[in-house]
């Protein structure tokens, strides 16, 4: 390790990444300016004129600057300093996965060596960015992919804005950027990552910022329940999605064994609980497993599980992929387990995008063999 000391503060820099991959469960601060809020800018400027950090964090957000040096409102010798003391902190991009319908699957490299997956799915009123919040998870869900590599580390506040930075830009969003949907159903349970997900949120939508509505940004856990209440205070959080995916408790356990910590009863009471603004509604995801959640039974206990909740629910028929031990249900055993509940809730079937270069949810992970796709760029 060595230290820097630039603007009087000091940074530790890793000396070498190698050191990371042994001890990272918790990152260093990797001191990125991309993650930066005000404070942070200030802290590291101390010395300067207040308003510089401003300067910086307009280039950094309003017009998403790809080099310190294209900050050209500060002069030459302070963004020479700047330079030295802190990377930007934007993903590299290792490989990009082309699906037949037109979603893009991207393999991001973080400043440690690590990378992370990103998906960009383009609709017709929308274009949605799914992105991660963690290398891994830690949670053992047994129909996720994901599950199978365990926790490697949370990601920074930086990493998460940096994978939208990333594919805005890629895709050219920013030229309409009211289309853009931010889902935070990547790999990780971002609940366990809840201080950087909240401030990542702040900086997406600060109207100096990113300006992305957190209207249009949605954070989905595996069910975190004291983290949910928590969320539920911040004054700046997107909408909530709660993956429910079993009709019992008994069944949850099975499919999702933080069950056992955190109960299906106690689940749904923080739902019950949780602070609704006017606008919103909590949203349930439901994956779909043939023989196992999808009867409809399980639909109508579904529906009373949910009662007195505003709510919808979203039905995501399996997924498959190489160590998963489900199998997707037919379609017209979906259609009537979505009748049944559409009843009582406005009901809606995901449909799969990107199966085909596992860029759908619960696909992602890194594939030591990747499967047979267009590669483009990287
Ligand atoms: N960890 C968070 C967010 C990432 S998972 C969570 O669990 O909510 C995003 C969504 O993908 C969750 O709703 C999860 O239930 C779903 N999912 C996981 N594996 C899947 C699979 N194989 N097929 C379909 N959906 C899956
Ligand atoms: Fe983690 Fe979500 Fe996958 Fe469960 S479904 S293992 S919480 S990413």
């Amino acid at each position: 390790m060595r230290t820097r000391r630039k603007f009087g503060r000091h940074f530790t820099i890793p000396a070498s990444t190698a050191n990371l991959n042994i001890v990272d469960r918790v990152p260093e601060p990797l001191n990125a300016l991309v993650g930066m809020e005000i404070p942070d800018l200030r802290e590291l400027l101390a010395g300067e004129p207040g308003y510089r950090a401003q300067q910086v964090y307009d280039a950094l957000y309003g017009r998403r600057v790809t080099s310190v040096d294209e900050i050209r409102v500060l002069p030459a010798p302070l963004r020479s300093r700047l330079r030295d003391a802190a990377p930007l902190g934007l993903p590299g991009q290792d490989s990009v996965f082309l699906s037949a319908d037109g979603t893009r699957r991207y393999l991001l490299r973080l400043a440690d060596g690590k990378t992370v997956e990103a998906v960009f799915m383009p609709e017709e009123a929308r274009d949605t960015l799914c992105i991660s919040t963690q290398v891994g998870c830690p949670v053992d869900c047994r129909f996720c992919l994901t599950a199978l590599m365990g926790l490697e580390r949370n990601l920074t506040a930086g990493e998460i804005v940096g994978q939208v930075l990333h594919l805005a830009r890629a895709n050219h969003l920013w030229a309409d950027a009211r289309r853009i949907n931010i889902v935070m159903m990547g790999m990780g349970e971002p609940l366990l990552n809840l201080p950087n997900v909240l401030k990542a949120v702040r900086i997406l939508t600060a109207s100096r910022g990113l300006g992305i509505s957190p209207r249009r940004i949605t954070v989905s856990t595996s069910g975190i329940i004291p983290k949910i209440a928590e969320m539920g205070q911040a004054e700046v959080r997107p909408r909530l999605a709660i993956s429910l995916n079993a009709s019992t408790e008994e069944q949850r356990r099975e499919l999702m064994p933080i069950t056992r910590k955190y109960h299906l009863n106690d689940l749904m009471a923080a739902c019950r609980a949780y602070p609704l603004r006017t606008w919103e509604k909590l949203s349930f995801e439901y994956v779909l497993l043939r023989g196992v959640n999808d009867t409809d039974a399980d639909a109508r206990r579904l529906v009373r599980l949910l009662a007195n909740i505003n709510c919808k629910v979203n039905l995501i028929a399996l997924n498959p992929g190489p160590g998963i031990q489900f199998e997707t249900p037919d379609p017209d055993r979906v259609a009537s387990f979505q009748a049944i509940v559409r009843k009582s809730a406005p009901c809606f079937l995901r449909k799969p995008r990107g199966r085909d270069i596992y860029a759908a949810c619960g696909q992602l992970k890194r594939m030591t063999e990747e499967p047979p796709l267009v590669a483009i760029g990287g």
